[in-house]
């Protein structure tokens, strides 16, 4: 049997037999021993260890309630700084209401603070980590955000939107992989060395042709889901989709920030660099490689007489809007291009949001640097996150993989030029 002492000694007075005077001496003596046991796991416990999860800092109150702390995402050289991710997993005991208060949504962009919590934030939610739910949140005063679950099981994940993982894109890139019509190719690494692909679908020598990036922030997964989707669709090799390919073929950049996605970032890639931005110029291939093998691939395209017609960057905000480009020069063919998107999007699909105002201007995004650099009709679709006005609910994977599914249509209608044999 292990007995443990105490460190602490005992003051003890003892006569000194030479001196006579009593003097204050230090003897050890025994205290009763801990139990080897006596370490209690807390009752709620919150777990950021795993594929996406966000990184943050946790507590718990008095009153037993999670306090979380998000950890911001900072771009390099500037005071930018982003939250709009949280993906963790609560452990309480079944049938507990678990509270938690999550806070640091004061974000700053282009120096100016932009806080992203508001009146619709909610939470994502799921026991199983396969079926997910939403639930609302309740505003705090100093810009928090309360949201309560029952635990209907011993754990639950809690997302910002529902999660889709690196190793989501590998099983959905296995799945296609052998279907003939589909091409992957690794066009380049990110800056930790995670391989870039592009997914082509299609016939290469079909007249028109479209470009789709999903994933430049790590936050946005509805981008990926949409993708899925429209690959989905288009492989179901019947005669409306047969039709649809004898008139465009589809290049998908399916998750263009691997980075941020497996750290469980916001927004920048790995070196803090904003994958939306500075596309006025050629990107450094060690700050931003996941930009620099894009326009390397996109080059080749152009240079082989291949450029796309169309190119759609895939976003999530709390708008939902069509980020119409709007670059110096003569626009006005690209904005009537753009009109014609906004009305299919409406009629095929549950898209109600709306484009850009023509004051927006945005330089720098995907949408505009495609335009002024390469010729190529661009612009940037921001998926609202936060709700679905066509579908009056909070969106989750299935309706953006729905909306996805619908898009094949719309570039059908958008490439409407009579097909030449
Ligand atoms: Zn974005």
């Amino acid at each position: 049997m292990y007995y443990s002492f105490s460190l602490r000694t005992l003051l003890v007075l003892s006569l000194c037999l030479s001196c006579g005077i009593t003097h204050a001496a230090k003897a050890p003596i025994a205290v009763q021993p801990a139990k080897a046991d006596s370490v209690v796991a807390p009752r709620v416990f919150v777990h950021t260890g795993f594929e996406n999860a966000s990184p943050m800092n946790w507590e718990i109150d008095s009153a037993g309630r999670i306090l979380a702390s998000l950890v911001y995402d900072h771009e390099r050289f500037s005071q930018n700084r982003a939250n709009g991710h949280w993906h963790f997993k609560v452990e309480a005991p079944v049938g507990q209401e678990v509270v938690v208060i999550l806070k640091n949504f004061d974000n700053i962009w282009n120096n100016t603070p932009a806080s992203q919590i508001s009146k619709r934030s909610h939470a994502v939610i799921s026991f199983d980590n396969k079926t997910w739910e939403s639930r609302p949140g309740e505003l705090l005063p100093g810009n928090r955000l309360l949201i309560r679950v029952k635990m209907n099981a011993p754990s639950v994940y809690m997302a910002s939107v529902e999660p889709y993982r690196i190793s989501d894109l590998e099983k959905f890139l296995t799945r296609i992989k052998a279907n003939k019509l589909v091409t992957v190719t690794e066009i380049g690494k990110t800056s930790e060395g995670r391989p870039l692909e592009i997914i082509k679908v299609g016939n290469e020598k079909a007249p028109k042709r479209v470009f789709l990036r999903a994933r430049a922030h790590a936050f946005e997964a509805g981008g990926n889901w949409t993708v899925e989707g429209l690959v989905q669709r288009l492989l179901q090799n019947d005669e409306e989709t047969k039709r649809y390919l004898q008139r465009y073929c589809v290049y998908i950049m399916p998750m263009a920030n691997k980075d941020g996605v497996a750290r469980g970032k916001t927004r920048f890639n790995s070196n803090g660099y904003d994958l939306n931005r500075k596309w006025d110029k050629p990107a450094d291939s060690l700050i931003a490689p996941e930009n620099y093998y894009l326009e390397k691939w996109l080059s080749r395209m152009v240079s082989e007489n291949k450029k796309p017609d169309l190119a759609i960057d895939l976003h999530n905000d709390a708008g939902g809007n069509l980020h119409i480009s709007r670059p110096d020069g003569d626009i006005t063919a690209y904005l009537a291009n753009m009109e014609k998107l906004d009305g299919l999007l409406r009629k095929h699909t549950w898209y109600t949001e709306g484009s850009t105002k023509p004051s927006f201007r945005n330089p720098g995004t995907l949408g505009e640097g495609f335009m002024d650099r390469f010729g190529i009709e661009a612009l940037v679709y921001e998926l609202n996150y936060e709700w679905v006005e066509g579908l009056k609910k909070v969106p989750l994977a299935a309706d953006w993989v729905s909306l996805g599914g619908m898009l094949p249509k719309v570039f059908y209608d958008y490439f409407e030029t009579p097909v030449t044999r």
